[in-house]
């Protein structure tokens, strides 16, 4: 197996630089090699534990397939759903003529599914993630002003979380108010927050390699009885989704408990993406928690319910927790009060 994809490079063997492969010979005495550049010698040996580190200075995968050519092995498994066109085509040139037609066969993404289940050290990391995430949120309220912009609160946030000692965010923070709301990725902007509407707040940090990721809706000033409707009816929903949780239910049965939730309350047409995703060394990952998923969920599988209402040109509502999948049901990893938040 030829591994480029660097999430899968470094909950393979722990290297975290930029530039990565990994082969991994099967049924062979030949040692797992990590493939990388000169930038990375003291970094690629002192991050791994287990795997001949190769230098080149040239691309990671390219110089893994004159390796493996070196090597004298015949077949290679690639993931074809993290492989460009034209990265297979380098991966082929590199290769002499004879090897080229038969060396690389497609095996699908078999290190991502590895990764859906957590182990403990994982869940540690994971856990701490979501931990900071939830301090950040319950400290933000003082930004949360009428006429401060969208990007103030979520730069102050930002601001925090690099404080608290996240690398990144786990993706650019999304903070939507009043109309802006009903955008379900309403990226913060320079829109000022209303004194009056909805503040969504959708944002995750990465702590030692793992993506939180959490949202929660507020409120500023005093509600509209629909508004109240709304967010009564998405936090049943949330509840419900998050309650379905527990080793072997589908996807499918999980957005089907909270979406149903939303179908009672005549509002499931404007919840309009699935109910959420796993979540790991990638903001995005499997299983996918959707319509008609028949993937089942897995104890140390770590996954968000976020359902949402959406009416567009008024306001959206949007809850979501990371939660950790156990045999009996679910621990919630994100805390956070889903109450009423009036400011
Ligand atoms: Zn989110
Ligand atoms: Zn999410």
């Amino acid at each position: 197996m030829l591994i480029t994809h660097l999430p899968d490079v470094r909950w393979l063997c722990g290297f975290t630089g930029s530039n990565a492969a990994v082969v991994l010979p099967v049924r062979s005495r030949l040692r797992p090699v990590l493939v990388t550049d000169g930038r990375y010698t003291t970094q690629a040996k002192a991050e791994t534990a287990g795997v001949k580190v190769v230098i080149a200075p040239k691309p990671a995968a390219v110089a893994a397939c004159e390796w493996i050519a070196d090597a004298g092995l015949k077949r290679c498994g690639f993931d074809e759903g993290n492989t460009t066109v034209a990265a297979l085509k380098e991966m082929q040139a590199a290769l002499p003529a004879k090897l080229r037609r038969n060396m690389f066969q497609p095996v699908g993404p078999l290190v991502s599914t590895l990764r859906w289940v957590k182990d403990q050290d994982e869940i540690a990391k994971m856990r701490a993630a979501a931990a900071l995430g939830c301090r950040l949120f319950d400290d933000i309220f003082e930004h949360i002003l009428p006429g401060a912009a969208e990007a103030e609160v979520a730069l102050a946030l930002e601001y925090k979380a690099r404080l608290a000692g996240a690398t990144e965010m786990s993706f650019p923070s999304i903070v939507a108010s009043g109309p802006r709301s009903a955008l379900p990725h309403g990226r913060a902007s320079a829109a000022r927050l209303p004194r009056r509407g909805f503040v969504t707040l959708d944002f995750g940090v990465v702590l030692n390699g793992y993506c939180s990721d959490m949202t929660r809706t507020v409120h500023l000033g005093k509600p509209t009885g629909e508004e109240q409707r709304v967010y009564e009816a998405v936090l049943e929903a949330q509840e419900a989704g998050v309650a379905a949780v527990r080793a072997g239910v589908t996807g499918g049965e999980v957005d089907e408990a909270a979406r149903s939730v939303l179908r009672r309350a005549k509002l499931d047409k404007w919840f309009t993406h699935s109910t959420g995703h796993g979540v790991g060394l990638e903001i995005h990952e499997g299983p996918r928690l959707a319509a008609k998923q028949t993937q089942r969920l897995e104890a140390g599988m770590v996954v968000t319910i976020e359902p949402g209402v959406y009416l567009p040109g008024k306001f959206g509502v949007r809850i979501e927790d990371m939660v950790l999948v156990k045999e009996k049901g679910a621990e919630i990893l994100t805390p956070s009060t889903k109450a009423w938040i009036e400011l």
